[in-house]
């Protein structure tokens, strides 16, 4: 097959890799808009199972891959001057440049044509392929070109953030939550490399514009930011980005469904297809799992005979799949909207409570006895099982596979 992937992100350079694979006589190109090197965001998370399905489907990258990650035991929680240490939530960070490098370098290896400097908006500007593959993220310019045809729906979310660096190494995923005159403001951090940390901060629309943020440079933003979290930083410098030179780039999160994920030989992948709040940390796990999928579906039912019914099956296993994981965001995104529902609790509660966010039910039950049933229902198994019929038990499976 005769394959176009727009996007050098990790959904189009891990399908470029899996196809290839799958059989090396496909003949595949990757257009990415920028230079080689330059992307934006800092390290993102994932989860041991995720490292398990990357070592069953290309053994080699997934090795390179664990040996640039950094992995924590266990997660921490400030608010205010009180610290919580939950012990055992286990994870792996990796940056994002160099994740890209290393699925960038594994694809050239096995003979992917990778162009750089190419910006692709429109599925003209590709003919003679055999399949088009859209994974250029959540903005997708092809998408966006028959809007209409994918039926592509978008909810923003309430909070701004912010998606930052920093030069302290966080060892443990760390949370701190911070009250200033104009409301509670946090950030969660951690390590992806033994000099850098990620950092995303949020906070409401109120306290984004009671302290200004949404009139000041980003430098102005990144000095206030560091006085606020200076107990958490240690006089370490927050990073912005290096293309900024006006206003911070804070933003609110968009989620992205789409009705359809095909238009002919045109195919929706990663965030181009849909898009899961960051806080759950794991679009790019997702992203990949498409890939996996894709790849796969599509050797199944070899050749453009078979495309047709690849792409179909292609849809409805990752719809499926993603139900719980949307959901999962859904809850967590709303978790922080409310979040003076819940900052008031001792900070164990307080923090047991984060850790159940992606809860369906939480929202619907006052926090103290959700607590307290939580903790009952991890002791009697009549209960348990009741807790797991009314909901948490997706929220608990969803837990091990995102953010503690
Ligand atoms: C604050 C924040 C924190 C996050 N943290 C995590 C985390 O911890 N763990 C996690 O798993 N996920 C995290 N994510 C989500 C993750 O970054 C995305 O879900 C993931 O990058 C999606 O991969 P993708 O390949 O689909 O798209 P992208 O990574 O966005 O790649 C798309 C590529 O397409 C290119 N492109 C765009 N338009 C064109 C065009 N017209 N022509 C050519 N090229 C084009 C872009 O330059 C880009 O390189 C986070 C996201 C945010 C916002």
């Amino acid at each position: 097959m005769k394959v176009a992937c727009v996007g050098g992100g990790p959904a189009a350079l891990y399908f470029s890799i899996l196809l290839k694979r799958h059989a090396s006589s496909h003949d595949i190109t990757v257009y990415e808009r920028n230079p080689a090197g330059a992307t934006y965001g800092w390290g993102v998370t994932y989860w041991p199972d995720m490292l398990d399905k990357l070592h069953e489907h290309d053994p080699e990258s997934a090795a390179t891959i664990r040996e640039n990650s950094v992995r924590w035991h266990d997660g921490v929680a400030l608010v205010g001057d009180q610290t919580t240490v939950h012990h055992g939530d286990e994870g792996f960070a990796i940056g994002r440049h160099r994740l890209l490098a290393i699925l960038a370098e594994r694809a050239t290896s096995l003979g992917v044509d990778i162009r750089y400097g190419q910006e692709i908006t429109d599925r003209d500007q590709l003919p003679g392929n055999d399949l088009v593959v859209a994974a250029d993220g959540a903005g997708s310019r092809l998408r966006e070109s028959a809007a209409q045809h994918f039926g592509t729906h978008t909810v923003s979310g309430r909070n701004h953030y912010v998606w930052l660096g920093t030069t302290k190494v966080f060892t443990s995923f760390t949370f701190a939550f911070v009250e200033t005159a104009h409301g509670w403001i946090w950030c969660y951090a951690y390590g992806f490399s033994d000099e850098r940390s990620t950092c995303v901060v949020e906070c409401s629309p109120a306290t984004y514009s009671g302290l200004g943020l949404h009139e000041m440079s980003q430098d102005d933003a990144l000095r206030q930011l560091e006085k606020i979290f200076g107990a958490l930083l240690d006089g370490h410098p927050l990073i912005g980005r290096g293309d900024v030179t006006g206003p911070a780039p804070w933003v609110t999160f968009r989620t992205l469904t789409n009705q359809t994920w095909s238009h002919g030989d045109l195919v929706l992948m990663g965030d181009a297809a849909h898009t899961t709040h960051y806080s759950i940390g794991a679009g790019t796990t997702l992203a990949m799992q498409d890939a996996m999928t894709l790849a796969r579906v599509l050797h199944e039912a070899p050749g453009t005979a078979g495309l047709e019914r690849a792409l179909a099956q292609y849809e409805t296993e990752r719809k499926s799949a993603l139900l719980s994981v949307q959901s999962a965001a859904r809850h967590s995104a709303q978790w922080y909207e409310n979040l003076t529902r819940y900052i008031g609790l001792a900070p164990p509660r307080m923090f047991a409570l984060l850790g159940q966010r992606h809860s369906p039910l939480l929202p619907y039950v006052p926090p103290q006895l959700y607590y307290r049933i939580d903790q009952a229902a991890n002791q009697l198994t009549v209960l348990r099982g009741l807790k797991q019929w009314l909901g948490p038990r997706l929220a608990r499976t969803v837990q091990r596979r995102s953010r503690p």
